[in-house]
């Protein structure tokens, strides 16, 4: 198991070795790949990920520094998606030295993108049901089964599975956790159109698809603890959502077609920021919506007003929640549940936001465009581009209170683990998976 170094905290010692890196190694001609490789093998792509682990044992806050760095220095931002946030740590956390260094340098290079193999039409919230099956044939295993939900499964190389490994184990014990191949015959990734218009996720089957055993990731039967690992890097990314800079628009992985691109065809302009000691209205959690009553012309409306204060007030105590739990990690301690308040917090501003905006822009909310031809006629429509924005915000909102553990799973967690409160009645844990009553 990787260990993690002592934080470094993002001073100007860490910045100044940063840039000048930066000075020597960031070249725009460089291709997307080639600029990925540079970034992932220094440590910079994905800092947080312990040093022996391709990463820097930084902070969450330390590594916003980092990607703000490089936004700053007009250079590619480090590759995105479940690769770098979610597999990664994963296997540092769980793998051998050999997976560490197989499996973790292509993730952090943005040479191939994983998706999430966990949840199953029976098998959500009540993760641990899962009835995808794995078989050992010596050094191999057979995978049967369905997932579901699946995001990027349809532009990933990788998939980070959960199947059931010993069925007459309790459910939480008899499941492993494999990295597989996504490009195999036995996998077929159907892709599922969501309301927004778009296919974010995909339903897969798995028909005879085989993963090696020195791709399992953990002990066979401890894919429960390792997956919890997965959940956790998952649930804190969104709880820090909205934070995030300098993200690269190019995309990882071999199926979408970026890594031989020129890198610096893809650096995104940085908005400027407030000078320091100066707040200003852009330093508002509440500024989109400030400047969508702006161009709905609603800003005088004394309801609206209100929802925005509301707004900016729900942004604010999410962003001291998030500085209270860095000052008490900083201390050595921890703050029992804080992934899971903060997500609930997050749905609960997103809902609001959602709510707010449907209300300013009015009727204008309901014209939504399913593809780019409609996109052009909405941006000429009253409200332009930001109302258009607006609605597909409004449209997506409800993802993330499901995703990663709904606001219901997220509330038992914090009453059961955080709270000390007593479980669900009618625990079946200590049941073999078999003999668990079923629906139907
Ligand atoms: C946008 C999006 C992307 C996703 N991406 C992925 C992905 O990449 N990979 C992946 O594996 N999965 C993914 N998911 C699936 C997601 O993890 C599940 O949707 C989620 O865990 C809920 O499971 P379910 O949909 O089966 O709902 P169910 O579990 O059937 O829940 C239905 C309702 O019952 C409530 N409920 C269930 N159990 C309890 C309980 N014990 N106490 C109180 N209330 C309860 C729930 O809160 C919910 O309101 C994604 C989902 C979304 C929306």
């Amino acid at each position: 198991m990787a260990t993690t170094a002592r934080p470094i905290t993002a001073g100007t010692a860490l910045v100044d070795e940063l840039r000048a890196w930066l000075d020597e190694q960031w070249d725009p001609d460089l291709s997307v790949g080639e600029w990925w490789d540079r970034l992932g093998m220094a440590g910079w792509a994905a800092p947080m990920l312990p040093v022996d682990a391709y990463g820097r044992g930084l902070s969450r806050a330390d590594a916003m520094v980092v990607a703000g760095a490089i936004a700053d220095h007009g250079a590619l931002g480090a590759p995105e998606g479940m690769a770098i946030s979610l597999a990664s740590p994963t296997i540092a956390a769980h793998g051998t030295p050999e997976q560490i260094d197989r499996l973790i340098p292509p993730a952090v290079c943005g040479r191939i993108a994983f998706c999430q193999l966990f949840s199953e039409p029976g098998a959500g919230s009540d993760l641990a049901g899962l009835t995808t099956r794995a078989e050992r044939d010596g050094e191999t295993w057979h995978v049967n089964g369905q997932k579901v939900w699946t995001s990027g499964g349809q532009f990933a190389d990788m998939g980070m599975l959960l199947a059931r490994t010993n069925p007459e184990a309790p459910k939480h014990r008899g499941i492993t956790w494999f990295a597989i191949d996504m490009h195999q015959p036995g996998i077929d990734v159907r892709p599922l159109r969501e309301m927004t218009g778009s296919a974010l996720f995909n339903e897969v089957f798995i028909t005879d698809a085989t993963v090696g055993d020195d791709n399992r990731i953990g002990d066979v039967g401890d894919g429960w603890k390792v997956a919890n690992t997965t959940l956790f890097h998952e649930r804190s990314g969104m709880a820090a959502r909205g934070e995030g800079v300098g993200a690269a628009a190019a995309r990882a992985g071999t199926v979408v077609g970026d890594l031989d691109k020129r890198a610096g065809d893809f650096v995104r302009p940085r908005r400027p920021r407030p000078a320091a000691g100066r707040p200003t209205t852009a330093s508002s959690p509440a500024q989109p919506q400030i400047d969508l009553a702006t161009t709905m012309g609603r800003l005088g409306d004394p309801t609206i007003r209100q929802r925005i204060a509301q707004s900016h007030i729900l942004g604010t105590v999410s962003r001291l929640n998030a500085e209270r739990l860095k000052a008490v990690r900083a201390g050595g301690g921890d703050i029992p549940g804080a992934p899971n308040f903060g997500k609930l917090l997050t749905a609960q501003i997103l809902r609001h936001n959602r709510d707010l905006n449907f209300d300013i822009l009015g009727a204008r909310g309901t014209l939504h465009a399913y593809g780019d031809s409609g996109r052009d006629g909405l941006a000429d429509a009253p409200g332009g581009s930001g109302a258009a924005a607006a609605t597909a915000f409004g449209l997506m909102a409800q993802a993330l209170p499901i995703y990663g553990g709904t606001d219901q799973i997220q509330r038992n967690i914090v009453g059961e683990r955080a709270l000390g409160l007593p479980k669900e009645p009618g625990d079946l844990a200590h049941l073999p998976f078999t003999q668990l009553p079923k629906n139907g």
